[in-house]
């Protein structure tokens, strides 16, 4: 990963500022663009973004508050990526917060409910229990593992493989899990799955997040684009 950048310069590199304020309101403060954002200036900086400086994205084009997306982005992980509130492309590099771990692949000879054509892949993701870092909800503080290993499924073919490949991306990005409350056990400070569904059940569907369940790679190629992870991120 490249040297921190300055939270100033990565809006500045996905915005541009616009001199003819658009008469709408900005997303995050849903005050009038005319008016000036209730953020100040970043301290020092002779070029200092000003309340009054309204940006526009470069491929979406969507308009804001330069300093509310500021500091939006410094309420975040700040990664280096910025995605739009508006229509949520993602600018950059998204990354999450994932803890340490392990992702193993397997093939399984036999076939999953609903892909009676091929045979079976197999992800186990292991992560150890562990010390909460600045990017997580308690700093300091211990988070628990539950029913790890976890053992998911993807069928065997040319989609599949995809999605195999995809979620390699997503685990590089530390996308795939993240510390917080369980929805299901309401657990807090332990690792859970973030945005991106995985079929934890191979010949079984009690948990519903089982097979045969025919929109599922469709459904997870969209939960890895929202996460800014596409056919693209393979090609480079
Ligand atoms: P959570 O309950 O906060 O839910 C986060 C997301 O995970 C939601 O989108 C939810 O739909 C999905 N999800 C919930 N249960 C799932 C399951 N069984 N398989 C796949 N996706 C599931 O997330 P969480 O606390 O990380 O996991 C939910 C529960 O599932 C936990 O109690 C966990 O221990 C259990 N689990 C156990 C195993 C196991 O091998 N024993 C494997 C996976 C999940
Ligand atoms: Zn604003
Ligand atoms: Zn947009």
């Amino acid at each position: 990963r490249t040297a921190a950048q300055k939270p100033e310069e990565v809006i500045k590199k996905y915005m541009e500022e616009v001199r003819v304020i658009p008469d709408e309101d900005c997303m995050i403060c849903m005050e009038r663009l005319s008016c000036p954002s209730g953020y100040d200036s970043p301290e020092g900086g002779s070029q200092a973004l000003q309340p009054s400086t309204v940006g526009k994205f470069t491929k979406c084009g969507h308009t804001l508050h330069m300093l509310c997306m500021l500091a939006m982005y410094n309420n975040g992980n700040k990664d280096g990526s910025l995605q739009c509130p508006s229509c949520k492309t993602i600018y950059g590099e998204k990354t999450g917060t994932q803890p340490k771990g392990k992702m193993e692949i397997y093939s399984i000879p036999q076939s999953l409910p609903g892909h009676p054509d091929c045979g079976t892949i197999q992800i186990i993701y292991n992560i150890p229990p562990g010390i909460q870092g600045a990017e997580h909800p308690n700093p300091g503080q211990p988070y628990t593992c539950r029913g790890f290993p976890r053992f998911c499924f993807l069928p065997d073919n040319d989609k599949g493989r995809k999605v195999l490949e995809l979620l390699k991306v997503a685990w590089t990005r530390r996308l795939i899990f993240t510390v917080g409350t369980s929805n299901t056990t309401g657990e807090p400070d332990t690792v859970v799955w973030n945005e991106i569904h995985h079929k934890t059940e191979m010949m079984s569907n009690v948990s519903g997040h089982g097979y045969p369940d025919p929109n599922y790679l469709d459904n997870v190629l969209a939960e890895l684009a929202a996460q800014g992870v596409t056919e693209d991120c393979l090609k480079r």
